[in-house]
């Protein structure tokens, strides 16, 4: 659905990209993550054809976006990161309006509740939340049915259980065999949505893969913790469980690359020795954590 190779943009002296590639297959959901000003904005924007490149191949639904025409824009659905909707439109209006400009468009009721609008159809648009205007945004998206989206920040400004639905709506999506690729800066976004993940700073993309194996997260050891004030006891359970051990003020922390068996051992040596393993957890690197790692930096920083 969409290739790009060698993909560079600078704005004056500021290379914004620097030579990306990237290959998004049909029915896949792909993210793109990365700080702020990492080139993301400015990448979608080359694929949408709303940015002309200095250099590289860019190969959208078989055509280059830059000469793209009426019939491949109809094939293009959008969410832009700013997008400003007529104020004095009602949602439903607003939804009507944009039906307008396709062949095949979704049924403008059908859409409004989809996105959890229902009870706003018939609300200006400027008086809309935040939140609820992003929705909007995302209606005028899915609004003509298109099979590739591209959704910039989808979710900024939803409530935790907006932000649920909407990984719903593009669940939906999915399951429908639309592709999408969509940047975001929340790390549990990605995970539950991406089939497959860009990691792009200083425009250049440092890393890519699924969210489960991105950057060596698939091989990276389990960390077993647990508090142990004992220091009798601590020395002890070192003693008789194999692993690398860390740990201060009294919480011990076990690197395992066999899970099973470290849990296993531990727990049948408490077990056997009456210990109680307070606070006992299991945990393996987050996609944050990678993330963080790849990139130095917060998320959203
Ligand atoms: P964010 O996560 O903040 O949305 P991003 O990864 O989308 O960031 P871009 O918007 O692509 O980043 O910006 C990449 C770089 O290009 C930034 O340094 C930005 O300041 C610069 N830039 C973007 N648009 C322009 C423009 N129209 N003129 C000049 N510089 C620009």
């Amino acid at each position: 659905m969409i290739s790009v190779r060698g993909l560079s943009k600078s704005y004056g002296d500021l290379e914004a990209l620097r030579g990306i590639d990237l290959e998004v297959r049909r029915g896949e959901i792909f993210a793109f993550l990365g700080p702020n000003g990492a080139g993301k904005t400015t990448a979608i924007s080359v694929m949408e054809g709303y940015l002309d490149r200095d250099g590289g191949d860019v190969e959208v639904l078989g055509e280059d976006p830059a000469n793209a025409d009426r019939d491949w824009r109809g094939r293009v659905g959008f969410v832009l990161q700013e997008c400003r909707m007529e104020a004095l439109l009602t949602v439903r209006e607003t939804l009507a309006m944009y039906a307008g400009y396709y062949r095949a468009p979704r049924s403008v009721d059908e859409t409004i509740e989809l996105v959890g609008l229902g009870d706003k159809a018939d609300e200006r648009a400027g008086r809309l939340s935040g939140g609820q205007q992003r929705r909007l945004d995302v209606a005028v998206a899915l609004i003509g049915d298109a099979e590739l989206l591209f959704l910039d920040e989808p979710t900024t400004g939803f409530d935790p259980s907006a932000r649920r639905a909407a990984w719903q709506v593009i669940e939906g999506l999915r399951e429908l065999g639309k592709t999408v690729l969509l940047t975001t800066h929340y790390m549990d976004e990605a995970q539950e949505l991406a089939d497959r993940v860009a990691v792009i700073a200083g425009g250049t993309i440092i890393a890519d893969g699924t969210p489960d194996d991105l950057g060596g997260r698939g091989d990276a050891a389990t960390v077993i913790s647990f508090d142990l004030a004992d220091v009798g006891a601590a020395e002890r359970v070192r003693g008789a469980v194999a692993g690398e051990w860390a740990g201060a003020n009294g919480r011990l922390e076990l690197r395992t690359g066999d899970p099973t068996r470290s849990l296993n051992e531990l727990t049948g040596w408490a077990l056997a020795h009456d210990v109680d393993l307070a606070r006992l957890e299991v945990s393996r690197p987050s996609l944050e954590d990678v993330y963080l790692e790849l990139t130095g930096t917060e998320p959203g920083s």
